[in-house]
């Protein structure tokens, strides 16, 4: 119910990491990417954010939408009487003063948290009227898109009753409205501009007299808020999110863990023995672990080396591309082979071969840390293997048996039999 204090959410990151990593605790020291940088700015450049934050800042939403749906309740009067009408749950503006209570000042960072997105969260809730109302005049947002208050800040100023709901404010005969009004000062000058622009928006509400308020939350198209829809409003925001480039890399047939590596293998940023030499770690040598011929740098050990271009070959072999285009194919980058298949299969494509580049990264880690001897026929097997699952999982449409998947996949990726998942 609380949003999970930042330590808990390092340490599971932390968790994931040394998963993703292979538990070996020497680069756990070392800051390829300050992971605090990725992940804290919910928005802009956070990648896990989908999984762990996500899920988390759509639950305390959900205390928003419950303060706001039932404000008769009990709970909801005790935090009123603390916080104000508003319980900070406004417009805009919170404030919060330092006695606030943790739990609810979670809750409500959360709302600015998600606005920061690039959600419009906080102004979500509006109410539908009803004639027993117990919307707040000013605070509400019951007319427009905004609170009274945010607009007409003058006549909020001098109101000599600033919590006034609608039901003591309005006076209904008939069929004509009026209100009632008891202000500070007598209206002139600006004041006077906002009464009169007030007083023309609020002329024609419509008073419903079946029943009481009905809050709406404007997100989701039948009004009712849910957490899982606002989650996946959030992840939309922080995997796709507008020019977040790793929203671009991200692919969804494998697991994230495939995506993040690619990613950083990319930028350079896997613990290959150049990169640890330059961010001064202390090694004896920064030549490849395998063939000692060259420096141990991201190229050399995803495609470049003797041993890591006989997995390539093999892999080629078994998606019948001619070996000749290993000199072409980065396997980092995209290529044009498979321009002509569907989403899925291009994307089916792109992921096979990232798990081409992470299972050679585990088979060097292998070597490195564990002594397990390299051979290129087991990798391509396991590649084989662990791909085949993974899609076959992911990829609803997938129809391809086993056999089928080792004897030509690409027939199955380029064939349009692969519908959108
Ligand atoms: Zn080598």
């Amino acid at each position: 119910m609380f949003r999970a204090p930042a330590s808990v959410i390092r340490l599971l990151e932390s968790i994931r990491c040394n998963f993703f990593w292979g538990g070996s605790g020497v680069w756990r020291k070392l800051t390829w990417v300050r992971w605090e940088k990725k992940l804290l700015p919910y928005g802009s450049s956070g990648l896990d954010i989908g999984l762990l934050n996500a899920k988390n800042l759509a639950l305390l939403g959900k205390w928003w939408w419950r303060f706001k749906s039932s404000q008769n309740s009990l709970w909801s009067k005790v935090i009123t009487s603390v916080y104000g009408s508003d319980r900070g749950l406004g417009s805009s503006n919170i404030s919060l003063s330092p006695g606030c209570s943790s739990t609810w000042a979670h809750i409500i960072k959360a709302g600015s948290k998600i606005d920061d997105m690039g959600i419009s969260f906080i102004s979500s809730f509006s109410k539908e009227l009803g004639d027993d109302s117990t919307i707040n005049f000013w605070t509400d947002i019951w007319v427009g898109t905004t609170t009274l208050r945010e607009k007409f800040g003058r006549l909020y100023a001098l109101d000599m009753d600033k919590p006034a709901t609608l039901e003591n404010r309005v006076l209904i005969a008939g069929n004509a409205i009026t209100f009632n009004w008891e202000w500070a000062r007598d209206l002139r000058g600006r004041a006077l501009e906002e009464f009169v622009a007030l007083s023309s928006s609020i002329s024609g509400i419509q008073l419903r007299s079946d029943s009481t308020d009905r809050m709406k939350w404007s997100l989701n198209s039948d009004g009712v808020f849910t957490a899982k829809k606002l989650k996946s409003l959030i992840e939309e925001k922080s995997i796709h999110g507008g020019n977040n480039v790793i929203g671009t890399i991200m692919n969804r047939v494998v697991p994230q863990k495939i995506s993040i590596f690619v990613w950083r293998a990319k930028q350079k940023r896997i613990p290959v023995r150049f990169e640890l030499d330059k961010r001064g770690m202390d090694l004896d040598s920064v030549l490849c672990p395998f063939c000692g011929g060259g420096i141990e740098n991201v190229d050399h050990i995803l495609s470049n080396f003797r041993l890591t271009s006989e997995v390539w070959k093999g892999f080629l072999r078994w998606w019948s591309i001619l070996a000749d285009n290993i000199t072409v194919l980065d396997p980092l980058l995209s290529d044009p082979i498979f321009n002509s298949a569907t989403i899925v299969g291009k994307s089916i494509w792109e992921a096979v071969k990232w798990v081409c580049c992470y299972t050679i990264w585990k088979g060097r880690n292998n070597k490195v840390f564990k002594g397990k001897e390299w051979n290129s026929t087991n990798i391509v097997s396991e590649i084989q293997s662990t791909s085949y699952g993974w899609i076959s999982s992911r990829v609803k449409k997938l129809n391809i048996e086993w056999h089928q998947w080792m004897q030509n996949p690409r027939y199955y990726v380029l064939s349009n039999i692969i519908g959108v998942g």
